[in-house]
């Protein structure tokens, strides 16, 4: 894993095919530098898949970016966005004023916007949940600080124009690109399919480096439901995936594979982990991930953890005894 740096990374942009333009943008986030827009011709603008998250300096990244693809945001037509986590959607608002566009998006985004309208009340639900999982009081309140402190990432008031659902289509010059529903990693999550050219926008479904991260308590099992998504874009036979982080990849069938393999080798981790016997969610969590978790990976390592739990529940592998700490242990 990268380590944080001080140097910060900067915007950039680049063409990849006649057409389409990577907009690189920077992330404040250790091991996570930068996120990909993706702007596609359209008549005499362009549609912008993505927008980056909204912090200081992000809108200078952004210009930037554009610039060194020949645009500017007043060419942006149509402001698509591949799912509701903050680097995908977090300068969606001020981008769609100044271009006077619209915002499409999957309607299931509630695991972003409800704790944009209710901060409190959303940080008051996870640290229920992180104490129901065994997390211990003081690391716990730390994190609780660090997160009032932070910004949303979040930009104006995100206002969704039209939703996006399977079926609907997204017109450019390359042709039109058809929306998949591929809910796992988020609820809100779609991806964008070119069938002449083969084209996939994966947006965080698919990476380039397999990492995975699923949205934890809006979905029943966002696991099961990541690996019908891998299913369902495995279907499509695209010879180049333009994804949300890092470069563009050719082998979409070998990044599917790992992913289903990763997804696997952690079901079992769990299960190995409850072999000794009952368990909290926080020790499960520990056992799996080892000396990467660290205080900084917690809350992200513990959603992980209660989907990986879930998800084995619902395969009747395992069971929970509903106790606060609750303990989960191996099905008999
Ligand atoms: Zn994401
Ligand atoms: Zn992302």
């Amino acid at each position: 894993m990268r380590k944080p740096t001080r140097t910060r990374e900067v915007g950039r942009g680049e063409k990849v095919l006649p057409g389409i333009w990577r907009l690189r943008l920077p992330l404040p986030w250790p091991g996570v530098p930068h996120c990909n827009a993706w702007a596609l011709a359209a008549g005499d603008g362009v549609v912008l898949v993505d927008t980056g998250m909204h912090e200081p300096g992000s809108e200078m990244h952004l210009h930037r970016a554009l610039d060194q693809a020949r645009l500017r945001v007043e060419h942006v037509r149509l402001i698509v966005c591949t799912h509701a986590h903050v680097d995908h959607c977090g300068q969606a608002p001020p981008i769609a004023e100044r271009a006077g566009c619209e915002v499409w998006m999957h309607p299931n985004h509630a695991h972003h916007t409800a704790s944009l309208e209710d901060p409190e009340g959303a940080l008051a639900r996870r640290l229920e949940i992180a104490r129901q999982s065994g997390v211990p009081e003081e690391p716990l309140r730390r994190w609780a600080s660090r997160r009032r402190a932070q910004g949303t990432g979040q930009a104006g008031t995100l206002h969704v124009d039209r939703e996006l659902t399977e079926g609907a289509t997204v017109a450019t010059d390359l042709g039109e690109w058809q929306v998949l529903e591929t809910p796992g990693h988020a609820p809100s999550h779609v991806c964008l399919y070119q069938p002449e050219r083969r084209l996939l926008i994966s947006g965080d479904h698919l990476l380039g480096r397999v990492s995975l991260y699923f949205d934890y308590g809006y979905t029943p099992d966002p696991v099961g439901e990541f690996l019908a998504s891998l299913d369902k874009v495995a279907a499509l036979d695209a010879r180049l995936a333009l994804s949300g982080h890092g470069r563009p990849f050719t082998d979409v069938p070998g990044h599917i594979a790992a992913n289903r393999a990763l997804v696997a080798e952690r079901l079992d981790a769990v299960q190995r982990a409850l072999e000794a016997g009952p368990r909290t969610a926080y020790e499960v969590a520990q056992a799996v991930y080892g000396d990467a978790f660290d205080e900084a990976r917690t809350a992200w390592l513990m959603t992980k953890t209660r989907c990986w739990l879930t998800h084995l529940e619902r395969r009747g592998l395992v069971a929970r005894d509903g106790g606060t700490p609750e303990r989960w242990s191996a099905a008999a």
